[in-house]
């Protein structure tokens, strides 16, 4: 099938080893990697689809890790390069008693933020069917000018564009810039997915309703959506518009969950990109994607819950 480009960071999430602690309270921590475009391209190759990364990681003992992992899951890392003076990006996370993450990042900076666009490979790039970005890339140079430059290559070689912000507000100077910047590329894209969250961060509006997604629209998108955890998801198209239910599960651990969503979404429409005009096969797919999303919550960390094609499948045999 055809490949399938996640562009932008992989870091390690360390996660403290019991839940609602806070991070000083937390007695110890466990790796659990990710980064939203590496879980994205390992959620494809799970699901049996074709997938390659590309970022930077440090050339220490936690970077060649990482890539170790991208390629044990059957990701390519042939665009990772390997930065000689910075560290592989660190984040610890933890889930308080109140149900806030409280993040605290290591990045100062770190190997994916140096990034160059000399140092892209872009013919793998051009290679791509669907090339897919978040917004973690854009906050700071150089990794914002090869993003950049990766991003107008694929479009140039005719790649379907997927953008999914993944807003991380901790690491942006302010508000005002990361809603900036993550709108400065938002005409780029083919497809974009956003959350509940990121639809009311966005549009500055309290209502997540068809209204405030459309005021998300440009006239160049093919495909917007908007998830909405155990609710399911949105869709909008230029002719149609719908909803598709979530699945009732019993969730854990949601990190990961939109990543799996994106990641079964573009399997299925990387080799007929006609999916998204045809709502009926659009919502076959949605189903499909919502059900990745959902057995993504029931394990712990992101990346040992992405599912398999045949445990989607059990999963939506079971439900019906
Ligand atoms: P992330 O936590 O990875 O940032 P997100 O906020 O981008 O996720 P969500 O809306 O949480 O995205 O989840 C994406 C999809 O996963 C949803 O559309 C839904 O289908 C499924 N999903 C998420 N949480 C649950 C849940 N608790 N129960 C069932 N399905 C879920």
């Amino acid at each position: 099938s055809g490949l399938i480009v996640s562009f932008g960071e992989m870091l390690i999430d360390f996660v403290p080893t019991v839940s609602g602690v806070s991070l000083a309270e937390a007695p110890g921590f466990l790796k659990a990697p990710g980064g939203a475009p590496a879980n994205v391209a390992i959620a494809v190759a799970r699901l049996g689809g074709a997938a390659s990364f590309v970022g930077k990681l440090g050339d220490d003992e936690f970077g060649h890790m990482l890539a170790g992992i991208l390629k044990e899951n059957g990701v390519s890392a042939e665009g990772v390069n390997f930065d000689k003076g910075a560290r592989t990006a660190l984040a610890f996370v933890t889930l308080r008693a109140d149900g806030e993450r409280e993040f605290m990042f290591y990045r100062n900076p770190s190997a994916d933020m140096l990034l160059t666009p000399d140092e892209l490979n872009l013919d793998l790039i051009r290679s791509a069917k669907v090339f897919h970005y978040g917004s973690i890339s854009l906050i700071v140079e150089p990794c914002r000018s090869a993003h950049m430059k990766a991003m107008e290559a694929a479009k140039a070689a005719g790649a379907l564009l997927s953008y999914d912000p993944n807003l991380r507000l901790p690491l942006w100077p302010s508000a005002e810039e990361a809603k900036k910047q993550i709108l400065s590329i938002w005409k780029t894209a083919d497809l974009i997915k956003v959350s509940d969250v990121e639809l009311e961060f966005l549009t500055g509006s309290d209502k997540i309703d068809d209204e405030s997604a459309m005021s998300l629209w440009h006239d160049n998108l093919k495909l917007l959506l908007v998830t909405l955890g155990e609710k399911g998801c949105r869709y909008y198209t230029k002719n149609f518009r719908g909803g598709v239910d979530g699945y009732h599960v019993k969730a854990v651990d949601t990190t990961g969950a939109g990543d799996s969503f994106v990641g079964a979404l573009l399997c299925k429409i990387v080799d007929d990109h006609s999916i998204i005009e045809d709502e009926a096969r659009l919502k076959e797919v949605l189903k499909y994607a919502c059900a990745c999303g959902a057995i993504t919550t029931t394990k712990k960390g992101a990346i040992p819950a992405l599912p398999s094609h045949s445990e989607v499948i059990s999963v939506l045999n079971g439900a019906k």
